[in-house]
């Protein structure tokens, strides 16, 4: 039995090392990233659960490091979260996005356009102006900008600058909606004491409505109407699940059924929305 304890030991101290290699690596890589070309942002609909109609497109990174080939955002996202490298990427997925809302007839026919946030980014100087010279340069207007963030704004520790952003993204228009709600803190009675417009289901939850998710489910979107707060879920997959959403009275659907990411906003948008 020792003689076993030592061999994994080992094996897992290779493990880490090969890890932290590769951490290390693709930190390094991150850094020349952007001006190499190798980010793109690709866009998945929202829609409303009654009518289906597109209503957002929230925005989702892409990398495809010419060294290391596609990198998900699930390795990469973490990693340039720890080393600062996300506030320079949060600003180019916030650019190309309102870009290529713009370039996909925003100005005769409003959309709105959702940004995942890193609580990294939202508290390093100059994210507010960030945020205000993008809207600007598009001419979008701030209420069409959805920021998501998780429930690490919560965090106890950075309140007061937390808050203050908020407060501050808040007044000029701009939405803040939670994301992965119910995975993280359990912030439901906290949800008063931040500008927070809507929450997003976390798709574990979707993906157990038959078993545990929907009493979860039930009880967050009973709350979050009592705060006037609305829902989104996301990773909806089948019609099922939409169906059961929607009795639920959940007035957002996101997921495969009605859309993967892709590079371009969807034309039927605009028939849609019309
Ligand atoms: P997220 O914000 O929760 O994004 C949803 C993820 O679920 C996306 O993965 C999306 O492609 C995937 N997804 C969408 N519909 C379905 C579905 O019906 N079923 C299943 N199984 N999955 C679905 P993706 O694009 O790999 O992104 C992973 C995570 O990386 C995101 O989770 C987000 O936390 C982070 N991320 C992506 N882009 C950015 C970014 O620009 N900034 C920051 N800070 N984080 C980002
Ligand atoms: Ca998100
Ligand atoms: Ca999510
Ligand atoms: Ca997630």
């Amino acid at each position: 039995a020792k003689r076993k304890g030592r061999g994994l030991t080992q094996v897992y101290k290779e493990k880490l090392l090969a890890e932290q290699e590769r951490n290390f690596a693709i930190c390094q890589a991150l850094k020349t990233a952007i001006a190499q070309n190798e980010l793109s942002v690709l866009f998945q609909p929202v829609v409303a659960a009654e009518s289906h109609a597109v209503v957002s497109y929230e925005a989702l990174l892409r990398w495809n490091s010419r060294d290391y080939g596609p990198i998900s955002p699930d390795e990469f996202i973490p990693i340039a979260e720890d080393t600062g490298e996300i506030v320079p990427l949060g600003n180019f997925v916030l650019d190309a996005a309102l870009g290529q809302l713009v370039r996909s007839g925003y100005h005769d026919n409003p959309l709105k356009m959702a940004v995942n946030v890193s609580l990294r980014q939202l508290i390093a100087p100059g994210f507010l102006e960030a945020v205000r010279s993008s809207l600007a340069r598009h001419d979008v207007r701030p209420g069409d900008l959805v920021l998501e963030v998780t429930e690490s704004i919560f965090d106890t520790r950075q309140q007061p600058i937390i808050s203050f952003v908020l407060h501050q993204l808040d007044s000029y228009g701009v939405e803040i909606h939670i994301d992965d709600f119910g995975t993280g803190y359990s912030s439901l009675s906290r949800l008063h004491e931040l500008p927070i417009h809507a929450l997003k289901i976390d798709r574990s939850f979707v993906h157990a409505l038959d078993t545990h998710g929907k009493a979860i489910i039930e009880g967050t979107a009973l709350i979050a109407r009592k705060l006037g707060i609305h829902i989104i879920a996301e990773g909806v997959e089948t019609p099922l699940q939409a169906r059961q959403l929607e009795e639920l009275g959940i007035e957002y659907l996101q997921g495969y059924l009605f859309g993967r990411p892709s590079p371009k906003l969807m034309e039927s948008h605009r028939i849609q929305s019309a």
